[in-house]
């Protein structure tokens, strides 16, 4: 049901006119007001990695600002084309892992599942960039048969993550079907759903796609905002509707150089996720090694700094987990400083977050819990 008390809402199909009013095609890149070494990286950027954005997403660039965050985002620029040494095509290993396709299973009880290859916006930076564009396939119900013999074939797996590409850019109807099918395998629990479409297309959520994500798993929402500038009434809309629907939301973001690398951007970004549009900021990525992207990425140290600066100044439940997700299929590694100095037995040397360091000496109730051989325990 529509919220009749929400005035401000959108025809629901109020997001075609977005689509079809924005970027489509590299050539659409013509009537925006690009400078010129973004014209020229244009099309050669684009035989690399598919260009689109939203009309309302790209409303939200400052043209007059060379180094604008949304523009970075989605304007192809030169430095895609010059590819480092050591940068790779599927810098997460998804292919490595994937035993049918379209699937990626890395870890026991959860697989990627990817319904489509496309998005309603292409993000400059997108660690399957590759993917998308070598492969360039939509959804049909058989080409996930194959999948979803898998997932019911392995009862360890219960949470099915949908990813791509960008799900919430098919129809409400396959989306509806994709669900009612995992819905059908008894021991999956959870549907997560990984999209950029709240953020790009905020109009595409509609109380129709609510209602073909809606039945008997619990459903989780990973957004994906980069920036504060990208909350705005209509991500804030879009946002509200979803937790109305009981969605959990999350939000990953990717640690970008020119976009968020600085500690007052990830602060501002993390809490209006939070208290702004009810979003719980979960991952912040470090950059992976997909190729052309050097220009985008910061040291691991500059990292480190930033999230050990927002530890100490936002809120427990606004601060992201940084992590890398490691070549070869290493999986996401927690990259934060460690604030272990030092240990002696259950003696443990902790740096605070007033950056003094204290003891900590571990007291046990349980004498047999401590191993005979540490002679600390007290025999
Ligand atoms: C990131 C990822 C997941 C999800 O990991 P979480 O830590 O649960 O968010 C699952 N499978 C693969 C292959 C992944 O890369
Ligand atoms: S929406 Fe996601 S999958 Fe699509 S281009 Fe952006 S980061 Fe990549």
């Amino acid at each position: 049901m529509p919220n009749l008390r929400d005035t401000t809402r959108a025809p629901d199909t109020a997001w075609q006119d977005d689509v079809r009013a924005g970027v489509r095609h590299v050539r659409d890149l013509a009537s925006l007001p690009l400078s010129p070494a973004e014209r020229e990286a244009a099309q050669a950027a684009a035989s690399l990695h598919k260009v689109r954005a939203p009309k309302s997403y790209l409303d939200l660039i400052d043209w007059n600002d060379p180094a604008d965050p949304i523009r970075a985002q989605v304007i192809p620029s030169p430095g895609e084309l010059e590819e480092a040494e050591g940068e790779l095509g599927d810098p997460i290993a998804d292919h490595e892992f994937s035993p049918v396709p379209r699937l990626t299973h890395r870890h026991a009880d959860r697989v990627l599942l990817f319904p489509t290859y496309q998005c309603a916006v292409y993000c400059r930076f997108c660690f399957r960039k590759e993917s998308l564009t070598s492969i360039g396939r939509g959804y049909t119900r058989e080409a996930l048969e194959p999948a979803l013999a898998y997932i019911a074939d392995h009862p360890e797996i219960r949470e099915v993550i949908l990813t791509g590409g960008d799900p919430l850019s098919l129809p409400d109807k396959a989306l509806a079907e994709i669900r009612a099918r995992v819905e059908t395998i008894a021991h999956v629990r959870l549907l997560r759903i990984h999209t950029r479409v709240p953020v790009a297309l905020p109009s595409r959520i509609t109380p129709g796609l609510v209602a073909a994500l809606q039945g008997r798993l619990m459903v989780t929402v990973v957004t994906h905002f980069n920036h504060a500038r990208e909350i705005t009434d209509a991500t804030e809309a879009a946002c509200r509707t979803l937790r109305q629907a009981g969605f959990v939301l999350l939000n990953q973001s990717v640690l970008l150089k020119g976009v968020n690398d600085t500690v007052e951007a990830l602060e501002e970004l993390c809490r209006e996720l939070m208290y702004r549009l009810g979003i719980k900021p979960y991952y912040l990525h470090h950059g992976d090694l997909a190729r052309g992207m050097a220009h985008r990425r910061t040291t691991i140290e500059h990292g480190q700094a930033l999230v050990e600066a927002l530890r100490a100044r936002l809120s427990g439940i606004c601060n992201p987990v940084y992590v890398l997700d490691l070549p070869e299929g290493g999986g996401k590694v927690p990259l934060a400083p460690c604030p272990i100095e030092g240990r002696d037995g259950e003696s443990w040397r902790i740096r605070g977050l007033d950056g003094t360091v204290r003891d900590y000496r571990e007291i046990l109730g349980v004498r047999e819990e401590r191993p005979s051989k540490n002679p600390a325990a007290g025999s």
